[in-house]
């Protein structure tokens, strides 16, 4: 369950859950929370919960389907960190095995906002923190094991001065970080798959060659996950095994 897949990883983003992650994110970034001794605060980081299935692809890789990204109302917000709660995840992840089995917990979101997007180029602020990273590995044995936690996705959001027209989705240096304008808001979706290294949780390192992050809502049809075949002379071929 927690070795490395050395064939790699394949994340797909539904459209549902694609939504869900960028609403989170911009509502947190943009919008002023009012806090219990008349603090209000905004460009928070947000965090939540994702759901979907774990299949085994022909090819050996895995394949994680996020069928659903969902915001955790209860977790502490700062502009700086995300404090999520145990109980809240466990809620939720029994209440889906209890009537909706098939939305098996995967892991979870949470968001890095920035003031420009020089500031988030210039650190690189749309991969995982250090603290990010600790955090799995310090709580491994105590809760992340036992959730069956395998997939971190990580939302970046910086304003630009102005709305940019076409840009590649790609920006970094592997698959496993996309990147899109919403208006004037630059945003980042990066994914990070969880193994088990000497005893403790470890994420996929930043420009992971193995991982691949897949959002045809957002990209359409790109590419082939295994070769198809082409038609040809009034007939159907198969790619070659
Ligand atoms: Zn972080």
């Amino acid at each position: 369950m927690y070795q490395k897949n050395r064939k790699g990883y394949l994340v797909v983003l539904s459209e549902n859950a694609l939504i869900s992650l960028v609403l989170s994110s911009l509502e947190a970034y943009a919008i002023e929370k009012r806090g219990a001794r008349g603090k209000n605060r905004k460009g928070l980081e947000t965090y939540g919960s994702i759901y979907g299935q774990q299949i085994l692809l022909a090819d050996g890789r895995t394949l994680f389907r996020v069928e659903m990204a969902q915001t955790d109302t209860t977790a502490r917000q700062t502009t700086e960190s995300v404090t999520f709660s145990e109980e809240a995840i466990s809620l939720k992840r029994a209440a889906l095995a209890a009537y909706w089995p098939h939305l098996d917990y995967l892991g979870d979101f949470h968001s890095h906002p920035y003031a420009t997007l020089q500031e988030a180029r210039s650190c690189e602020g749309y991969y995982l923190s250090e603290e990010d990273r600790a955090c799995l590995t310090g709580n491994w044995k105590q809760l992340w094991k036992d959730l069956r936690y395998r997939l971190g996705l990580l939302v970046t959001v910086a304003p630009m001065k102005r709305a940019r027209e076409s840009l590649s989705w790609w920006d970094g240096k592997a698959l496993n970080c996309l990147q899109f304008n919403i208006g004037n808001f630059r945003l980042w979706i990066s994914a990070f798959c969880v193994f088990e290294d000497s005893g403790k949780g470890r994420y996929t390192e930043d420009h992971d060659e193995g991982v691949e992050l897949s959002a045809p809502a957002l990209t359409g049809l790109i590419g082939e996950h295994s070769p198809f075949g082409r038609y040809k002379n009034g007939a159907f071929v198969l790619a070659a095994a």
